[in-house]
């Protein structure tokens, strides 16, 4: 019996429950692996504009103490529940483990669309949540992140609010902070980096010129339009892409510089162009060279599984495949080469640990030296997926969360039972 409930939470036992099996991990062993070591839920009141008094449910999950504190992001999404947290608190750790970072995983959110709220309401609730936190968190027990519906804007408020409460500024509590309240140059930009480093190293490995292929990306905020940029400045023509508010379809490719000042003034790809636009529904189908998935989890299941027509599908969303979708996947891993969504996405983690790095020394780095080590990181993890699985003939997925859980299990193992 556990308190986790929802389908997300449901896809991330079942995934563990491949590798556990995979990995022969006994049964008994299995709970201690993938239950979370704490949750919390908290009420978080706040004064409307119109004078009254709304309450909305946040929630922090600290999946396993073992590797050192927990790291991870906090989502503001009216689709946030204690279960979905779970399941991406339990992701962070296998990804956190697999590219090496001395962290367990963790994940917290506050069920709001934020964009009902003016700025004030919701620095009123970023503030009151983090107050809600400060028992549970600290720069060597729980470091917080942006993740959907958040951003550096969020993070300088929860530092903030935390360092007012210690009497003193503490940076390093939160990562993806703005450069002028202690962030890292290059965290913005990480994670869409990270995902179009990866296609190019899975491009060199299947043989395809990125110059003049093409991409379709799904999701148009920090990571799917940052990774869109990077790959048009590969060469890759950008046929597709989408968000929100609707998809843009142009074979000749897109103008994707455009499109990103577009967004990033109007707030979404809405009003771009009426010509151009595509139904949402066949983003994923569209026949392209590149597919990525940068928006939300489960949005590929076993029906869009068979009828993806892509040759690298780059996971920049956390879960966009489910279970039965992977079985079919695995029988199409020669049509189609999965980055899995642990290792794609792991830059933007990757750079949130280098700000953590250099918030606790006081000591900053040139953008050129953190974007440097992040490839350094990312190129070791995906050396070491594409080892495994071509050394044990496994679909990429099941190589890369092997690693993960591997590494947290021999931790559990040589510390003993209490972290
Ligand atoms: N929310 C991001 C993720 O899912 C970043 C986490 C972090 O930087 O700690 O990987």
């Amino acid at each position: 019996m556990t308190s986790y409930r929802g389908p997300v939470f449901e896809m991330a036992v079942k995934q563990f429950e491949v590798i556990a099996n995979y990995l022969s991990i006994p049964d008994d062993a299995r709970p201690r692996l993938l239950l979370p070591k704490r949750s919390v839920t908290v009420s978080c009141p706040i004064h409307r504009d119109d004078g009254t008094t709304a309450v909305f449910e946040g929630y922090r999950v600290q999946h396993h103490l073992t590797l050192g504190p927990t790291k991870g992001g906090t989502r503001f999404a009216p689709t946030v529940d204690l279960g979905e947290v779970a399941a991406l608190a339990i992701w962070m750790s296998w990804k956190c483990a697999l590219v090496g970072l001395p962290y367990g995983g963790a994940k917290g959110g506050i069920n709001v669309d934020p964009s009902t709220l003016s700025k004030r309401e919701l620095e009123a609730l970023s503030r009151r949540y983090m107050q809600e936190m400060i028992p549970f968190v600290g720069p060597h027990t729980d470091v917080m992140a942006p993740d959907l519906g958040t951003n550096e804007q969020i993070m300088a408020w929860f530092m903030d609010t935390y360092s007012m409460y210690q009497g003193q500024t503490v940076t390093e509590i939160v990562t993806g902070k703005p450069v002028s309240a202690g962030g890292t140059l290059g965290r913005r930009e990480a994670t869409g980096r990270g995902v179009a480093h990866l296609v190019r190293r899975a491009a060199d490995e299947l043989k395809i010129r990125l110059n003049g292929s093409t991409a379709v990306v799904q999701g148009f905020g920090n990571v799917g339009s940052i990774a869109a940029l990077e790959l048009h400045n590969m060469g890759v023509k950008v046929i597709a892409v989408s968000d929100h508010t609707g998809a843009l379809y142009r074979p000749r490719g897109l103008d994707i510089p455009q499109l990103v000042r577009h967004a990033s003034s109007q707030g979404s790809l809405d009003g771009y162009s009426n010509e151009l636009a595509l139904d949402p529904a066949e983003i994923l189908t569209v026949p392209c060279d590149v597919l990525v998935p940068a928006a939300v989890e489960r949005v590929i299941d076993a029906g869009t599984a068979a009828k993806l027509r892509c040759r690298i599908l780059a996971e920049g969303a956390n879960g966009p495949t489910t279970p039965e979708a992977d079985r079919i996947l695995e029988a199409r891993q020669d049509e189609v080469f999965v980055i899995p969504d642990i290792l794609c996405n792991s830059g933007g983690v990757v750079v949130s640990y280098f700000e953590w790095v250099q918030d606790l020394q006081r000591l900053f780095w040139e953008e050129e030296e953190v974007m440097r080590r992040e490839y350094q990181l990312l190129d070791r993890a995906f050396d070491r997926v594409l080892a495994r699985s071509k050394g044990e003939n496994l679909f990429n997925r099941t190589a890369a969360m092997a690693i993960g859980v591997e590494r947290v299990r021999g931790a559990k193992e040589t510390r003993g039972l209490f972290p």
